[in-house]
This record gives C-alpha cells, structure tokens and sequence, in this order.
C-alpha cells in the first residue's frame, strides 16, 4: 500500500508537557502528532501502535498540530511546582518536518522555554532548524540548548531507501555548521544503525569525519531496535529493498533489541572513531548571558 496525502489536522491541546520515564530526560515536547518523514526504521511507529493508530504505510499521512501548544507550555512553565528540568523537543516526531515552516510552532516554543530559563534538547533531520537561529542563540543565553541531527548515514542508497521523506543527510549537516558558527551546541546522533546495510567501517567513519569537519561539538549512535509496530513495517521494507538481508534480520532481531555481542563491536567502533576525530565542543565563543532585561526576538 503507498502513503496518501498528507492531511493536516489542528487539534488544541490540554498539555505541552509530558512526563517520560527510562530516558535521559523527564519531560518530553511534541508540538506535532506524526512525522511526514516516514522512515522506515521510526521507532515512533511502535507507539502509535500503543495508542491505536496505523502504524504502517499510512503513518505519517495525517499530522495533528497542536496549535495552541506555546500558550499552553507558557502556562505549564509559570507554575510553581516547574523545576526547571531539561525539556526533550522531538521524542515523537520530527520538530521541524515541513508543517513548521508554516505553523512555527517548535519556534514558538523555544521562545517559550527560553524566557522560563528550561534547557532544552532537540532531536531532527530537519535543516529547517537554521531559521530559529535567533530563537535558540536567544535561549541558549539563559540555559543550556544543545540540537542533535539524526545521520544515521551518508550513504545515498541507503538513506533513499530508508528515509523517504527527509532531507539529504548532507543538507543536515549544512544546518550543523550554520548552528555551531552562530555558537549553538549541535551535533549528530549516528542512528539508527543498520546491522549488515549502514554499519560497514568506512560507512560509520564517513559520517564521524563529516560530522567532525562540519563542527560537531557531540556525537553518539545506536543501533536499530524493532518494537512492535516498527519491526512489521522495517522488516517487509528490508525484504523488498535488501532481501539478502531477511534471513539475518530474523535471526539478529528474534526481539527487539540486537543482541549485546552484535551490538557492542558497533558502539565500540563509534567511541573509537569519536576519539580519533577529536569530536568535541570547540565552540570558541560561548554565547554571552543576557543583560537584563532582555526582549528575546518574536516567534512570529
Ligand atoms: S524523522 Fe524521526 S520521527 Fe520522523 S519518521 Fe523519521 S525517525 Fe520518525
């Protein structure tokens, strides 16, 4: 079956907030529902699964935007019980698919946490990112902002295959450069990483070496997980692009993880290309404190 049309639904929201246990991070922020990306591998499919959606061919053609999501953060984030903790933007979809260009909603949104001095994490693939130059440059004066690009590879093939509706990986790391130079944390999350399709050694160096030469002041990686939901979707895309590839995967994934023995030699082999390129924050000029009082830039 093809993926249709995307339709856009604006659904108000009750919450901007969520409350996210065994991650690296207590809150969670979605200004969107879906991602028009359509990867393959989307983990997110495994949670629409868990909440009753299609999590198949037809993810990603609908996209719910919270329209109301920066008024309701700015009333969650002016409460008194709000400690502050570090704010996780783009745990379940893409904040800057194409729908932001419009709706300028995670734009809205880091004006947001920025005025409440929330740190604030983003993961996407989305070279949108550079237009909120301002807006972060603006938060990250007041807390820490650090904006992660999802390359799981620079592999043509691979990443046409996989990510059908993203940007090409070195348009992502364009966007890198421009945030760094403008003294922004960023860097490149090298995941997921497919066992026997992206995990060649010369495939992981490609990336840490442009990652490196592009600026990255971060990088880490994993490798691919298949929960239910994502595991059906994968694995019928695995049989028709890489069906040489069935076989192992059925081995390899009996569950959702990699087995740790195939697993390890792959984050080793990122530590160790990590270190020889010296990945690092080398920004030379961290972004000055405001003087108060400060008057951040409109986020429309
Ligand atoms: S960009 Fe991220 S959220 Fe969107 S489909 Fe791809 S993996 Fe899923």
């Amino acid at each position: 079956m093809r993926a249709g049309p995307t339709e856009y639904r604006e659904e108000p929201c009750r919450s901007a907030l969520n409350r996210v246990t065994g991650m690296a991070f207590r809150w969670s922020l979605n200004p969107y529902t879906g991602c028009v990306h359509r990867c393959t591998f989307c983990y997110v499919r495994s949670f629409e699964r868990r909440a009753d959606r299609p999590s198949d061919e037809r993810y990603g053609t609908t996209i719910r935007v919270k329209t109301n999501v920066p008024t309701v953060l700015r009333a969650e984030l002016a409460r008194r019980s709000w400690r502050g903790e570090l704010v996780a933007i783009g745990a379940a979809t893409d904040p800057y698919q194409p729908a932001e260009g419009r709706y300028r909603l995670t734009r809205a949104c880091i004006q947001a946490l920025g005025e409440a001095r929330t740190p604030l994490s983003i993961v996407t693939r989305g070279p949108l990112v550079v237009r909120d130059v301002d807006v972060l440059q603006a938060a990250a004066r007041r807390a820490a902002v650090d904006v992660n690009f999802s390359i799981p590879t620079l592999d043509a093939d691979v990443w046409r295959r996989t990510e059908p509706g993203t940007a090409p990986p070195r348009q992502r790391l364009r966007a890198l450069r421009t945030l760094v130079e403008a003294g922004i944390r960023a860097g490149v999350g090298l995941a997921p990483i497919l066992p026997g399709i992206s995990d060649r050694p010369d495939q992981l160096a490609a990336v840490v070496r442009a990652a490196r030469d592009a600026g990255a002041t971060h990088l880490w990686g994993n490798v691919l997980h298949l929960q239910p939901g994502t595991r059906e979707h994968f694995l019928e895309h695995l049989a028709r692009d890489w069906p040489e590839q069935a076989e192992r995967y059925a081995r390899l994934y009996r569950g959702t993880y990699l087995a740790r023995a195939d697993a390890e030699p792959i984050r080793r082999r990122i530590e160790r290309l990590r270190a020889e390129h010296a990945i690092a924050d080398r920004c030379q000029a961290p972004l000055a404190p405001p003087e108060e009082p400060e008057q951040l830039p409109l986020a429309i």
